[in-house]
């Protein structure tokens, strides 16, 4: 068998970038993190980063790109890897492949979501499902659907955090963060509408049975929605707002409320304790599915 060379792995997050080089076995060799600053700034010293450790490590055979967006992560398009209508300064139109060209290295990109889902696939909580649906509730909302390992998409990637969930206007007037739609998921339940609507973060407001009980009631819309649509082998629940104490176990309660005893496969134990799940790898399932993701770059040659 010929040599597999090195894979690049680059986590894209909204404040930091984390990069590794990475052995086809997933091994890290070399890590690095840099602030995300302007592209002028960051692609250098990305390509610093890989240009240094390939030195010493040996050639790069493809890049796994697991990155916040919105971005391009269609393989069929023109702009794939493009930074789309992001309003961080100077990312708009920019664009991985070309700050990663002189490599001549196969590319993947997907979005962080994904990333981190493909990682917990991979080898976090999600190990030995089929179908794993990944979903974050922290700044943003979002889900990211592995099956068999590659993420799902349509024209664009799903925007789970975006479904309007029914709203008790008299236990919560809240009217959402949202810029588009108010009172959907991530303008009800992300991190910041929490903040906005109490003043404090989900881990504070324990003395107040309400709090987790209605943010879990949003969170829970959102759940049963995926077993509906996705039917998954398992839900994974990540992000700040899941770190409150008793969030987890409240979701499982009223997703179970909601389904009502509709879906019945051994999957679905009672209690769903098996079925909904932290994540398994914590900060590193992102730059595990980054290098996932270059290791399906290289398959797809
Ligand atoms: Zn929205």
């Amino acid at each position: 068998m010929a040599t597999q060379g090195l894979i690049g792995a680059v986590e894209a997050g909204g404040t930091k970038f984390v990069l590794a080089l990475a052995t086809f076995d997933g091994e890290i060799v070399a890590h690095s993190r840099l602030p995300t600053n302007t592209p002028v700034e960051t692609w250098p010293a990305m390509q610093e980063f890989f240009t240094q450790n390939s030195a010493r490590h040996g050639p790069i055979s493809a890049f796994g790109i697991a990155s916040f967006g919105p971005i391009d992560i269609d393989p069929a398009s023109a702009a794939y890897g493009t930074f789309t209508t992001t309003p961080k300064p100077g990312w708009s139109g920019a664009r991985f492949h070309d700050a990663l060209a002189s490599f001549n290295a196969p590319i993947m990109v997907d979005t962080d979501v994904n990333g981190a889902a493909i990682g917990e696939w991979q080898a976090g909580a999600g190990q030995g499902c089929r179908t794993l649906a990944y979903t974050t509730i922290g700044t943003g909302v979002g889900t990211g659907i592995v099956r068999d390992g590659r993420s799902l998409m349509g024209i664009s990637h799903f925007e789970s955090g975006h479904i309007v969930p029914p709203q008790d206007f008299a236990t919560d007037p809240f009217g959402g963060i949202c810029p588009y739609h108010g009172n959907c998921i991530e303008g009800l339940a992300s991190g910041p509408a929490i903040e906005k609507r109490w003043g404090r973060s989900l881990d504070k407001l324990l003395g107040e049975a309400n709090a987790i009980s209605l943010i879990a009631d949003y969170i829970a819309h959102l759940a049963s929605t995926l077993v509906l649509l996705h039917m998954p082998d398992r839900l994974i629940f990540g992000g700040g707002v899941m770190k409150a104490p008793g969030l987890i176990e409240a979701v499982r309660t009223a997703t179970a409320e909601k389904l009502n005893g509709y879906v019945q496969h051994p999957r679905l134990d009672a209690g769903l304790t098996r079925y909904i799940v932290t994540p398994g790898l914590g900060d590193d399932a992102g730059i595990t599915g980054a290098i996932e993701l270059g290791r399906q770059a290289l398959a797809a040659q």
